[in-house]
């Protein structure tokens, strides 16, 4: 069950936190990954650990904000390979404040990076999944676009987008072999989060305050959501596409 045997997997953001457990549990599975993040030094990393555990991986450089860099990566990944079974856009950025706190260009950034992001990468991939009647994409949204969250304008502004782009992709490329869906988790320990706790006065106070807003009482680890990942790029979730996966320890379940 679950495995990517000879699947060629592309994530970006992989760098870090949940892209780097999900290019990790791929490459665990069998795909050959690529590492897709603009932080190269970090993207070198990942790519050694995952070489070292067995697995196949590549890092290549890229800013998802970049249509034309998405554009070039996609046609040497395909030249290379042939084909591209997987994409995950998981390449994001986080921002903290109401609508009048938020800045313009802080709003914009959000847009830019969780949006057209999806909209650069999704763009330069789908052809060539739609040509071989075969594709698989996932994007990172948030619980964030599913409800609303205090404090997190523009971010909830964006991941509601995500989720938006999801069901319009899934119902446009269903019939040509293309199933898309996202991922809606609750707050997972990660760099992003971390460095979230950091912007408080006391970080341990605000770890408890994130932590119990989820019913489960605790963050999640990327792992947790790395799972979800690899059953929606598997052949086990073959019926599944225009999904907004929630993973969030219960926290939209209800007070
Ligand atoms: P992270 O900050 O640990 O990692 C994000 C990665 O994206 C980094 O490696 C960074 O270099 C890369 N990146 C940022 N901008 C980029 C760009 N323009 N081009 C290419 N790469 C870029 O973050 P994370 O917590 O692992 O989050 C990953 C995704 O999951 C994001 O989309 C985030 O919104 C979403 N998410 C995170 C949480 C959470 O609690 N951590 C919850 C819900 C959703």
């Amino acid at each position: 069950m679950f495995k990517l045997t000879e699947k060629i997997a592309v994530v970006t953001g992989a760098s870090s936190g949940i892209g780097a457990a999900i290019a990790s549990t791929f490459a665990k599975a069998g795909a050959t990954v690529y590492v897709a993040d603009r932080d190269v030094d970090a993207g070198r990393i990942q790519v050694e650990l995952i070489q070292r555990s067995g697995g196949c991986a590549e890092f290549v450089e890229l800013d998802v904000t970049d249509p034309e860099q998405s554009r070039q990566l996609a046609q040497r990944i395909v030249e290379e390979r042939g084909q591209v079974d997987v994409l995950v856009n998981n390449a994001g950025v986080g921002c903290v404040g109401t609508l009048l706190e938020t800045a313009e260009a802080d709003f914009d950034r959000m847009m830019a990076v969780n949006v057209r992001g999806v909209f650069n990468v999704s763009k330069a991939f789908l052809p060539a999944m739609i040509a071989r009647k075969s594709g698989n994409i996932i994007h990172l949204a948030s619980i964030g676009g599913v409800i609303g969250i205090r404090d997190r304008l523009a971010y909830c502004a964006s991941k509601f987008a995500v989720v938006g782009m999801t069901k319009a992709m899934a119902l446009d490329h269903a019939r040509q072999g293309i199933r898309v869906n996202c991922l809606c988790p609750g707050r997972v320990m990660t760099p992003f989060v971390e460095a979230r706790l950091r912007e408080y006065a006391d970080p341990e106070a605000a770890l408890v305050e994130m932590s119990s807003s989820q019913a489960l009482g605790r963050m999640a680890l990327p792992e947790e959501i790395a799972a979800a990942a690899l059953y929606l790029a598997s052949a086990e979730s073959a019926f599944v596409t225009g999904t907004a996966f929630v993973i969030d320890g219960g926290w939209s379940a209800g007070k």
